[in-house]
């Protein structure tokens, strides 16, 4: 059977090339794609700061929504700036496989963290589907664990860097 859709799908590709390919575009594609769940929640979550009155301003307004708001922005730029210079390297065929596990895991988990801090912002209203927060939320928590999961592209780097193999 595998040799059957290995003949179909991959027809002039030998070995696990062609499905390890597959992985490596994948993950690459989560890496860009969980960036812009974070700047939805991001987005929904400044919108909201400024709208949101309580004791008299704006929530945007307090010193702890800042800091969140600016921590959101720092680590989504960072992510995208570690997602085009990993792009660069594709468009070159120097990314390795290594360096996308990197780059999923440290998104995904961004992702989420960004998701959660919104959600925060929203205060009560982040828990309904008036706002995206949830949705995002849902979806990241199963994106955390396919395409390899967190602990796995965690070893994955630590192989790299170590040249030991931590699986088993
Ligand atoms: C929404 C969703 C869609 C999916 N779509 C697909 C799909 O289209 N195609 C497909 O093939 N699969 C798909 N999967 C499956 C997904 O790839 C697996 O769930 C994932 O690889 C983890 O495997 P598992 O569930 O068997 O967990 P396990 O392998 O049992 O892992 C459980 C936990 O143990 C940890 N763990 C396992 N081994 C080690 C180790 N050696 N060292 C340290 N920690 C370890 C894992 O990191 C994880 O936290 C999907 C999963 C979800 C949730």
């Amino acid at each position: 059977m595998l040799e059957f859709l290995k003949k179909i799908y991959f027809p002039n590709i030998k070995g696990l090339k062609g499905p390890l390919g597959c992985l490596n575009s994948a993950r690459y594609g989560i890496a860009w794609g969980v960036i812009g769940a974070a700047m939805d929640c991001y987005d929904s979550a400044l919108r909201y700061s400024k709208e949101r009155i309580q004791f008299g301003k704006p929530i945007g307004g307090f010193q702890l929504t800042q800091k969140k708001l600016a921590e959101m922005i720092t680590e989504i730029t960072k992510a995208q700036m570690l997602t085009w210079r990993l792009g660069v390297l594709k468009n070159e065929h120097r990314a390795t496989p290594a360096q996308i596990s990197m780059a999923k895991r440290n998104n995904v988990h961004m992702a989420l963290t960004i998701a959660r801090e919104a959600r925060q912002i929203h205060g009560g209203m982040g828990i309904t589907g008036e706002y995206p927060i949830m949705r995002h939320m849902m979806n990241l928590e199963s994106v955390i664990t396919y395409e390899g999961t967190h602990d796995i592209h965690l070893l994955i780097t630590g192989m790299d860097v170590t040249g030991f193999n931590a699986f088993s």
